[in-house]
């Protein structure tokens, strides 16, 4: 079942006589419990079809279908609140809030949704504690390491219960040993039927995906099998 359909989607930057086609005739579909890896080089419009498939942009042409709604022909409002019931984003720089504790900055989705305060918090530690870092719920992120931020940030992304989770160069940050742990959790999580887009510079990374979408110049080539060893029966 299709949880994402794009069908020849451009888009086009205009800086004075220039144009610049980030996203060529892009078609893709990615299934319900997949874990697709976008991989391509800088300035391959990596960013352009993240912010395609996250509903922060629109096309210039092409359908989207995310979860049954035609979403390329939305308006900003109706787009952000798709965005919103849909899709988790976790970011290269974790983008956590210094301020909050790690249990408050995952909580945050969810006051979005008018959760309340007691519902909120258990919420919170239940997503904490599917990606290993519940001991740490009310540590501020300037006393974890990196690879424990991005656990609370994937925690967030998880705590709406979005049916896709979108992340964009989770491991950018990260030394290898700690991106691999990363990765653990992201196979860990497509293993419990969550569907995950990652788009990445680095093809290692992508390697542990299911699939492997390669970029370049606008337009996407698929490539045959990565080393992703989840066994499904
Ligand atoms: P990547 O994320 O792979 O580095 P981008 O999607 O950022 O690629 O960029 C794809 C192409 O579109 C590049 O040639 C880039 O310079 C251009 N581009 C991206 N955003 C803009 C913008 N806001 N204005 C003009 N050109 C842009
Ligand atoms: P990333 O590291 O995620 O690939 P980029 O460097 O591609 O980030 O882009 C960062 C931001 O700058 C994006 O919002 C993108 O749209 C914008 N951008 C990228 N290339 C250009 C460009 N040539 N002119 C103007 N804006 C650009």
């Amino acid at each position: 079942e299709a949880i994402i359909h794009m069908r020849d989607l451009v888009k086009q930057y205009k800086m004075g006589d220039n144009v610049v086609t980030a996203l060529d005739h892009v078609t893709f579909t990615v299934e319900k419990g997949d874990f697709v890896a976008i991989v391509g080089p800088s300035g391959s419009g990596k960013s352009t079809l993240m912010n395609m498939i996250g509903c922060l942009d629109k096309p210039d042409q092409g359908e989207y279908i995310l979860e049954g709604h035609t979403v390329n022909t939305l308006k900003d409002v109706q787009l952000a609140k798709i965005r919103n019931e849909n899709i988790g984003f976790i970011f290269q720089n974790f983008n956590l809030l210094g301020r909050l504790t790690a249990v408050e900055n995952v909580e945050l989705p969810l006051i979005y949704r008018g959760m309340k305060a007691k519902e909120r918090r258990e919420c919170a530690l239940r997503s904490l504690e599917q990606v290993g870092i519940v001991d740490r719920a009310n540590h501020y992120p300037n006393q974890l390491s990196g690879g424990q931020q991005q656990r609370v940030a994937i925690a967030r992304a998880l705590a709406g219960t979005p049916p896709i989770l979108l992340a964009d160069e989770p491991t950018g940050a990260l030394d290898s040993k700690t991106s691999q742990e990363i990765m653990d959790v992201l196979i860990q999580l497509n293993n419990e039927d969550h569907t995950i887009i990652l788009i990445t510079h680095d093809r290692d990374v992508a390697q542990k995906a299911k699939r492997m979408i390669m970029i370049s110049d606008g337009r996407l080539t698929e490539t045959e099998g990565t080393q992703h060893e989840s066994v499904h029966i």
